[in-house]
């Protein structure tokens, strides 16, 4: 009887605390402010940049040949073009132009020019070395004009430059394999006024795709502004 009196108590208990706590779902929240749905701040509309491709722009079709060298020479005439190359090489009873690029000077061809022969489009040896392991793995670039003479312009120098960093990224050609033609035959060849220890080192840069023309567009691709936004004059380690 005791613990049914204790029960009882407890019962009573619960039923006058219960009513204090209870309260109706919307009292519950009677102190909470309303929800309110707020939609999302508009956010600006993505912008989609065009992918930047790195590429070699000198790729050729077929299956690259195992270059271990690169040769640089200088024409050692005033102006020039693949074509008078070509003429003066066949001349000489080769099978025509000895160098797998040629790059302009603006008498003949454009300044900074680069354009690659058909050696380079066969991937072919070259004929310019006066060396076998030169002609048959080395990447024969000649340019336009006499180093011994003058200076190479700076399209020139940019247009070497870009090539050769190219070139060595490409086909894994350390710098100290980026020669004068003079280092293996006994010549002045490209003359005493062309940097070759500057082009050697030439450092390797994200390329991009650009249209392969006869007309490249060496110079403007690292011109401020383009294509990279924002690249400080002077940064590109090219110039
Ligand atoms: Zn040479």
């Amino acid at each position: 009887m005791k613990s049914a009196r204790g029960y009882s108590l407890l019962l009573l208990g619960l039923l006058a605390v219960l009513p204090g706590c209870w309260q109706s779902p919307s009292a519950r929240y009677a102190n909470y402010p309303p929800a309110t749905l707020t939609p999302p701040a508009s956010r600006p509309p993505l912008q989609i940049q065009p992918p930047v491709v790195v590429q070699n722009p000198w790729k050729p079709t077929g299956p690259a040949r195992e270059w271990r060298h690169i040769v640089i020479h200088h024409s050692a005439s005033e102006g020039g073009s693949v074509e008078a190359i070509d003429k003066q090489h066949k001349g000489r009873g080769w099978d025509g132009v000895g160098y797998h690029f040629v790059i302009g000077n603006g008498d003949g061809m454009g300044d900074g020019e680069i354009e690659s022969t058909f050696r380079w489009r066969g991937q072919t040896h070259g004929a310019h070395a006066g060396n076998n392991e030169y002609n048959q793995h080395g990447i024969g670039i000649c340019l336009i004009g006499n180093f011994e003479e003058e200076q190479p312009s700076a399209a020139q120098l940019a247009a070497v430059k870009r090539l050769v960093s190219v070139l060595k990224h490409e086909y894994a050609i350390p710098s100290g394999e980026v020669i004068a033609h003079r280092d293996v035959k006994a010549t002045a060849c490209p003359g005493r006024n062309l940097p070759i220890a500057e082009i050697s080192q030439s450092v390797e840069l994200p390329l991009v795709s650009l249209p392969v023309t006869r007309q490249y567009p060496v110079v403007s691709a690292w011109q401020p502004g383009g294509p990279w936004p924002g690249m400080a004059v002077g940064r590109s380690p090219i110039r």
